[in-house]
């Protein structure tokens, strides 16, 4: 049998350590044997990136703008150990902060669910996926220390009104914070989780908590219902899927009761704090992928998880690793399914399907890597070690 065909290419971003490693070896054994694979390739690793200034980074999400899906490597984000480590020209920027001002998305986490893994909380039976909103809220926030004096905080427009409304009249020391958000950010966060809902079917929850912040929370509130009823209802109901808007004590209840199935829309904190909550509720950040969804329709595919620095600092030194490449397979056959997609290509949607069904079943019936042995409890199974190229074999074999 000829192997399946793309017309379009996939951006790839490769990267670094054992997430690179990795990389290789998934196109070898899972990929290429079954597919012509087109990409256009970008190589992210941070020493091609100082090489170019880090133009390589906006290059690749120049592309993926073009082609509309990429599929990212795990990429060092520089710190000062790693400047001398690597010798740079400069501490560059998150890969990852780049290319999402570039394609202005919003990030959605899911975990991938396997049958002898349970989860800390036992009936979420099917995934829960964090929509968390990437701007502004306390994460742009100005603070200070107050002493005994009013705090006010004072809005002035172009023409040079003033409006000033008190925040405290101080008796003694305290604390202020002023933060913002924007109508255009919340309006792409939005239309990022309608799209991604209809995407995957899944009901859409929001929560913020208006009660209290009438105005702030209430604009999130606002602007979804708004973009909801002009633009996604009549597609929610053809897909017969629900938008349900609520406060976040309420979907915190009702999250604990649920089965999962549901895309969790969340405020930048609430991202930030749930995302971990759950992530480690479903047992490993190695089987959680995650992908960044621009307001157009854009898809960018990676792992949730970092290089792997410890493990590879074993692979240099001639060493096997047990690294789990489960949550990079996932990001290139999130990819290869949405490319087929776009592309009216039932093969390669259908390869997509069947490589992701492999590393379950491998895991199921007891190969897994070494993260994944100590979690993994099923009747009649005993978990087996395996090294990160043992377990890609293992999947191959499932195709
Ligand atoms: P990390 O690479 O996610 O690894 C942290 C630890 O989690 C590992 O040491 C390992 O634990 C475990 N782990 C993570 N992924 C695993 C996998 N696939 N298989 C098995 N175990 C896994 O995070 P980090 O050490 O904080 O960061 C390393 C580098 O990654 C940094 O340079 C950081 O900038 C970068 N990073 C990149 C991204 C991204 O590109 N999206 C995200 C986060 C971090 P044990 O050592 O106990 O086995
Ligand atoms: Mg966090």
């Amino acid at each position: 049998m000829g192997k399946i065909k793309m017309v379009t290419p996939l951006v790839e971003m490769d990267g670094d350590e054992m997430t690179r490693v990795l990389w290789g070896w998934i196109k070898d054994i899972l990929i290429k044997p079954f597919v012509d694979l087109k990409t256009e390739y970008y190589d992210l690793g941070l020493k091609y990136r100082d090489q170019t200034d880090d133009k390589v980074t906006v290059d690749s999400a120049n592309a993926t703008l073009k082609y509309g899906v990429a599929v990212k490597c795990a990429t060092i984000t520089p710190n000062a150990q790693r400047v001398q480590e690597y010798n740079l020209k400069s501490m560059y920027k998150s890969p990852n902060g780049t290319i999402r001002a570039i394609l202005d998305g919003t990030v959605f986490r899911a975990p991938i669910l396997v049958d002898g893994i349970t989860p800390y909380i036992p009936t979420w039976k099917k995934p829960i996926v964090i929509a968390r909103h990437a701007y502004g809220d306390v994460y742009k926030s100005v603070d200070g220390l107050a002493g005994s004096g009013k705090a006010e905080l004072v809005f002035t427009d172009r023409d040079g009104n003033k409006v000033t409304k008190a925040v405290h009249d101080f008796k003694g020391d305290g604390v202020v914070l002023a933060m913002h958000n924007t109508d255009k950010s919340i309006e792409s966060f939005a239309r990022a989780c309608f799209n991604y809902a209809l995407d995957m079917k899944l009901p859409l929850w929001f929560s913020t908590k208006d009660t209290i912040s009438k105005v702030y929370d209430g604009q999130f509130k606002e602007i979804f219902a708004k973009i909801y009823e002009n633009e996604y209802k009549e597609k929610f109901e053809k897909a017969g899927i629900e938008y349900m808007y609520t406060l976040i004590d309420d979907v915190v209840a009702r999250i604990v009761r649920s089965e999962g199935g549901i895309v969790w829309a969340c405020k930048n904190y609430d991202g930030d704090v749930m995302s971990d909550m759950v992530a480690t509720a479903y047992g490993s950040l190695a089987m959680m992928t995650s992908v960044l969804v621009s307001p157009d329709g854009i898809y960018e595919y990676e792992a949730a998880h970092g290089t792997v620095t410890r493990h590879y600092y074993k692979y240099i030194k001639g060493e096997e690793t047990s690294t789990n490449p489960v949550a990079t397979i996932f990001a290139w056959s999130g990819a290869l399914r949405k490319r087929g997609e776009l592309d009216n290509l039932p093969e390669l949607m259908n390869f997509a399907d069947r490589l992701e069904k492999a590393t379950i079943e491998t895991i199921e019936s007891g190969e897994m890597t070494g993260d994944l042995v100590g979690l993994f409890k099923k009747d009649g199974v005993k978990p087996v070690k395996l090294s990160s190229k043992e377990f890609l074999t293992a999947i191959a074999k499932r195709i």
